[in-house]
Formats: structure tokens, C-alpha cells, sequence
């Protein structure tokens, strides 16, 4: 707005002015130029200063959970010092606390506790933590056995998870007699849950509770409600890789989160998933995973056969109300494959975003119509000045090209095409063609139109 005015200004005032319909004066045509090409970069650098101001708008936290997670808390407001402070210290408070009861990393959680007792009597658990297991343990059932929270023995032989924390590469993989032996001792019908009191209950002495592929999910649900009680309604939550948002982002959109390309030595999103009150998880065989004899061996293992997941399967994204759901769904998902996952997720009314990779390392992906619909747009301030550049590029290349078909048509004038300029008038009420010193037949015509006008006009205002 504030270019088009300073340039709109010298159009009425100086003269002589010329409409782009006269020809012969250069002039109009510079103007013409600089005034398309300003509009454009007015508008991109608007939009520039628009998303500037988006982020001005919101209050963002983080800080690191579950040993080296990251987790970050943006609400749709500009907030105080203090209240900022309050709210990442509730928030750490609530990841420190999850993580008391919940990590198999820590000598006292319920579940370190639980996984060294070998007593196959209920043993008692915090609410929370048998809260958590009862719906790990309905997921195993929807997911006929894909996810199953007592799969660490496996985890563990296949040299992930705790067992190998630091992430060493070790070439011996379990052979099928292992592998057999450590089948006995996983599957979720081996474990009980119960609320009242809360326990957990084991029948096989050595199984074991692995509670990694859910816990990040309920984080990011506990994390929503932590902001919900200190009146937060808009929200952006994030820990690892698992979302959650809700109401609107301030500046009138949906939040969006980031679905990331399934490559190995790159971070690049592939999708920009706009979010309202939902979450989305997302796992994947392109991080966490060992090469043994030219084989990929993912941290996702099949809790049915023992095996790791064969590598079809790269990227599962799973869109649904709560985060610990969406969570636990994206591991079962790589486990089962596209066309059981497919069916599984219209039945639980799961979004669902699966990219496979084929022989030759190529990706194919599917999506349901229950995945938001990912947008286009990207907002952040690199891109945005592409599009400056190449809209001002742009416009001087129409207005050159506009030029050029004038002067291909011998400098005659185009009738008409100063459009409706004829009838503003400048400061004086004279029209821009009245002004012009060397019209055109057609602006002369046009001139002594307005001139006419104008004259009517005023004799009218004089009688009043
Ligand atoms: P991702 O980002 O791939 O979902 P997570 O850390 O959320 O990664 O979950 C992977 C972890 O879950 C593994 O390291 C292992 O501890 C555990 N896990 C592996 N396979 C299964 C499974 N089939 N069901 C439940 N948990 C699993
Ligand atoms: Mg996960």
C-alpha cells in the first residue's frame, strides 16, 4: 500500500505525464515499470513482515526430556518473562516426572522396578504408569500383536534401546534359536493390567516392559494438558518427533507440523500437515537402524516373528485425537505394512501416512482421506524471499514484454488502455489526459472528454 501511494502521487502532479497509451513518451513507461514492479515487492515484503509478526505473536519453550529428546511448547501468545518461566517449569516437571515412572533408562521407574521382579504376583505401579500399559495393551490387540510394549528382550538382542545406548555398532545379530528362546518371553497375553489398585502382573518371570514406542506420545499429551490448565488455548506441542496442536495459530491458520522425507543423511520435510486439535506421530526405519552384512536391521521389530522390519516399510505417520494413540499406531504400522495398516486405520479411524521404499531404494507413499491435507505454502523467511525475487523478476518481465508488442505494433497507440486514469482527477481536478503536453490523437480525444467534464462539473458546484 504504502509503495503504490509514493508512486502514485508524481503520476498526477508532474507533467508532462503520459498514459501507457502514449507511445512516444518514455516516461509513462518507466512509470508503469516501477510502479508494477513496486506493488510486487510491496506484496512479498508485506508477506515477509507478515510471518515476521507471526512469530512475534507466539511464545515458544524447550528443553530436553527423557535423557536426549527435545521437546519444545509454543502457545499462541506473546507472553510475560514470568509466565514463560511457569510454563516451562511445569512442563519440565510433568517430562521429569513421566520419565520417573516410565523410562526403562532410570534405576527406580515402575518399570526398571517391574522388569527386575521376577515374582509373577500383581506388583504395584503408579495410576498413571498402569493408565499408560491399558492402553498399550488395547493398541496390541487392534494391531493383532504389531505393537507390543513387551518386546524388549528382542529390542535388546537386536542391540537397541537401552541395551545399547550409545548406539554401537555390533556385527552379532541373534540367530533363529535365540530368537526362539527370547519369543517365550514376549507377547502382550503375558501381561496384566489393573487400575484399582494399580498393578501390573506378569506370567512369565523374565518378561519385561518397554514402554519407548508410546511414551513420547503421552508426553506430548500430558505436555497439552499442562498448558490447557494454565489457560493456554492455543497450542503447539512437540517432543521428538510427536505432536500435538490446538486452536488456531494467531495469525488466523491451522498450526502446522513438519512430516519429514524418509533419508538417511539428510533432515528435509516433506510435508506441511496443518493440525487442529490433533496430533500426529510419526515413525520411521531411516534413524535408528544397524547394518550387519549388508543388511538394515530398523529399531522396529515384529514382535510376532523376532525379526527386525524388513525395510518396506520407511515412514508411518499416524493423525488422530490423542498423541500416545497416534504414537504407538506409527510403530504398528511399520510393522504391518501399507495395505493391513490401510484397513486397520478405517477401522480405528486413524490418518495414515505410509511411505514405502522399493528395491531400488525408490519412495512410494499413500495417505487416507483421514490425514489432514498437507499444505503447500511454506512460510519461513528464506522461500519467501525467493518469491519476492522472482515476483519482481516477474513483473519487469510482463512490462517488458507488454513494451515490447507496443513497439512491434509500429508505436501505435493501444485504444484505451490508460483505462480509467482519464477520470481521476489531480489536486487541480484536472484529468490526467488534460495534463499530458504531447498527447495522442485518442488521449487529445480523451482530454477534451474530461476537459468537458470537468467544466459541466464545476458550473454545477458554482450554482450551488
Ligand atoms: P519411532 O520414532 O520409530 O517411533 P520410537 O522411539 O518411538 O521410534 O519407538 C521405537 C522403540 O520402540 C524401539 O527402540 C523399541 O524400544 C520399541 N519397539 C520396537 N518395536 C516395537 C514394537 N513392535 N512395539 C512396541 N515397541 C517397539
Ligand atoms: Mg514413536
Amino acid at each position: 500500500m504504502l509503495a503504490a501511494t509514493v508512486v502514485a502521487q508524481p503520476l498526477f502532479e508532474s507533467s508532462p505525464w503520459r498514459p501507457f497509451a502514449c507511445r512516444r513518451q518514455p516516461n509513462g513507461r518507466f512509470f508503469w515499470l516501477v510502479a508494477v514492479s513496486a506493488l510486487c515487492l510491496a506484496f512479498s515484503l508485506s508477506t515477509t513482515s507478515s510471518a515476521v509478526a507471526d512469530e512475534a505473536s507466539v511464545t515458544k519453550v524447550e528443553g530436553q526430556c527423557f535423557g536426549p529428546i527435545r521437546f519444545q511448547v509454543t502457545v499462541g501468545k506473546s507472553l510475560s518473562d514470568t509466565d514463560r518461566q511457569t510454563l516451562l517449569l511445569e512442563v519440565q516437571q510433568r517430562l521429569d516426572d513421566i520419565n520417573r515412572k516410565m523410562s526403562t533408562y532410570t534405576n527406580d521407574s515402575d518399570i526398571t522396578r517391574f522388569n527386575r521382579d521376577l515374582s509373577t504376583d500383581w506388583i504395584a505401579v503408579d495410576l498413571e504408569t498402569a493408565q499408560v500399559v491399558d492402553l498399550a495393551l488395547r493398541i496390541s490387540e487392534q494391531s493383532e500383536g504389531a505393537f507390543d510394549i513387551t518386546v524388549g528382550p528382542l529390542v535388546a538382542a537386536w542391540k537397541f534401546g537401552a541395551a545399547n545406548p550409545e548406539g554401537e555398532d555390533d556385527a552379532k545379530i541373534p540367530n533363529a534359536a535365540e530368537i526362539q528362546e527370547l519369543l517365550t518371553r514376549v507377547g502382550h497375553t503375558k501381561l496384566q493390567v489393573r487400575l484399582e489398585p494399580p498393578a501390573l502382573r506378569k506370567q512369565v518371570p523374565n518378561l519385561e516392559l518397554d514402554l519407548s514406542a508410546i511414551a513420547k506420545g503421552y508426553a506430548v499429551d500430558e505436555v497439552a494438558r499442562v498448558a490447557e490448565r494454565l489457560g493456554y488455548e492455543s497450542y503447539f506441542v512437540e517432543v521428538g518427533e510427536e505432536v500435538r496442536a490446538a486452536g488456531q495459530h494467531p495469525a488466523g491458520r491451522k498450526w502446522l507440523c513438519g512430516v519429514e522425507k524418509p533419508l538417511e543423511l539428510e533432515r528435509a520435510i516433506d510435508l506441511k500437515v496443518p493440525l487442529e486439535n490433533m496430533s500426529i506421530a510419526t515413525s520411521g526405519d531411516y534413524r535408528q537402524f544397524r547394518i550387519v552384512n549388508d543388511r538394515r536391521y530398523s529399531h522396529t521389530i515384529d514382535p510376532r516373528s523376532g525379526y527386525p522390519t524388513d525395510g518396506h516399510v520407511a515412514l508411518a505417520s499416524i493423525a488422530t485425537a490423542d498423541c500416545s494413540v497416534a504414537d504407538a499406531w506409527a510403530t504398528a504400522a511399520m510393522v504391518l505394512g501399507p495395505e493391513k495398516m490401510q484397513q486397520l486405520a478405517n477401522e480405528h479411524r486413524l490418518g495414515l501416512h505410509i511411505v514405502t521404499r522399493n528395491e531400488s531404494g525408490e519412495f512410494h507413499s499413500v495417505r487416507n482421506d483421514r490425514y489432514p491435507t498437507p499444505v503447500v505454502e511454506n512460510r519461513t523467511a528464506g522461500p519467501n524471499w525467493i518469491v519476492m525475487v522472482g515476483a519482481t523478476v516477474l513483473a519487469f518481465g510482463l512490462a517488458l514484454a507488454g513494451m515490447s508488442v507496443g513497439v512491434m505494433f509500429k508505436r501505435k497507440p493501444i485504444a484505451g488502455s490508460c483505462g480509467g486514469l482519464a477520470n481521476m482527477p489531480n489536486s487541480g481536478s484536472r484529468s490526467p489526459c488534460e495534463l499530458c503536453a504531447n498527447p495522442s490523437q485518442e488521449c487529445r480525444e480523451l482530454g477534451r472528454g474530461a476537459k468537458a467534464a470537468r467544466e459541466a462539473r464545476e458550473a454545477s458546484e458554482h450554482k450551488h
